[in-house]
């Protein structure tokens, strides 16, 4: 079996909780491949050794996960443009020859996850806000720009963090927000965003008001455990069509499945059942 069975995996500290194994391990079976995607719990320290011994190991590849996503960038041989635009990986490919490169899918996951509740939603159909600016914003900034989003908004408990991401990604369109104007800068947005970790399991909710948001406008949350954070709960009582961090997930992980297993793999309801059922 060796020479036809491939490995991938991912690698974060901690990593139990990922649900990664159990997504790339689902379609392994579906689609009747030979190999295994594993949990690689591997210390910040030991990021470097751990990435130069996919190759040793015979890995086709992996996912990084918090906190490796940035500092992985220069422990490849090459990144992708969008990786370096986003400043972190949050995949590795290995070439059969033992080329290591990086990408980054996490941003266009998420947009292709919008699309699918909202397939006629366009970056450019009005003002965007993202509360957070850590390294998944990073990700959302830089996939909107690059489908058209004419001015975001980011909103950051700590102004200094947005107004840098502001700066490096593209000042003229991503301005910068104090976290006390957070509810008084949302009253004419097309699509509104958490990307802080308020509302995920163990975390108090994300403290904002929504009474000025247009009804119209999308609400997605990156968070997927839980399914609905309050901040989700609170915008679809109102009206509003909400998107949990779950199709990010499935979207991120397909391209990177193909780049390893040869399969572009599909997002089917069983596969969200199975991810979802590791909830209850
Ligand atoms: P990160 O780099 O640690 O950034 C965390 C962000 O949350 C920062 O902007 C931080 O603000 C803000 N924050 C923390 N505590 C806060 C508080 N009490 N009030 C207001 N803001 C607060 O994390 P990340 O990697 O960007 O991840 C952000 C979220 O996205 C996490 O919940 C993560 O699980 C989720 N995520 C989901 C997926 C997916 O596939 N669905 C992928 C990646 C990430 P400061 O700058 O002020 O500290």
């Amino acid at each position: 079996m060796a020479g036809d069975f491939i490995l991938a995996g991912v690698m974060g500290w901690p990593i139990a909780q990922s649900r990664s194994p159990i997504l790339h391990n689902y379609w392994i079976e579906k689609y009747k491949l030979n190999g295994r995607y594993v949990p690689l719990a591997v210390k910040p320290e030991n990021l470097g050794d751990a990435i130069r011994g996919l190759r040793g190991l015979g890995f086709r590849g992996c996912n990084l996960t918090m906190p490796h996503k940035q500092m992985a960038m220069a422990m490849v041989d090459r990144v992708t443009d969008t990786a370096k635009r986003v400043g972190a990986v949050n995949c590795i490919v290995v070439e059969p020859d033992g080329e290591m490169w990086g990408t980054n899918n996490d941003g266009k996951g998420w947009y292709l996850s919008l699309l699918e509740v909202a397939p006629s939603w366009k970056p450019a159909d009005g003002p965007i806000a993202i509360l957070g600016a850590g390294g998944a914003a990073r990700g959302l900034l830089v996939t909107l720009i690059e489908n058209g989003a004419k001015e975001i908004r980011l909103i950051n408990r700590t102004f200094e963090k947005a107004e840098k991401l502001a700066k490096d990604i593209d000042p003229s369109i991503v301005k910068p927000i104090t976290w006390e104007k957070r509810a008084d800068v949302i009253g004419d947005v097309a699509l509104l965003t958490n990307s802080t970790d308020q509302g995920f399991v163990g975390k108090p909710a994300l403290d904002i008001s929504l009474d000025k948001l247009p009804k119209q406008a999308l609400v997605s949350d990156l968070i997927y455990t839980p399914p609905e954070t309050p901040f989700l709960a609170a915008a679809r009582a109102r009206g509003n069509v909400t998107v949990n961090g779950l199709g990010m997930l499935l979207h991120q992980a397909r391209p990177a499945f193909e780049a390893w297993f040869g399969v572009m793999p599909e997002i089917t309801p069983d596969l969200r059942a199975a991810i979802m059922a590791t909830f209850k």
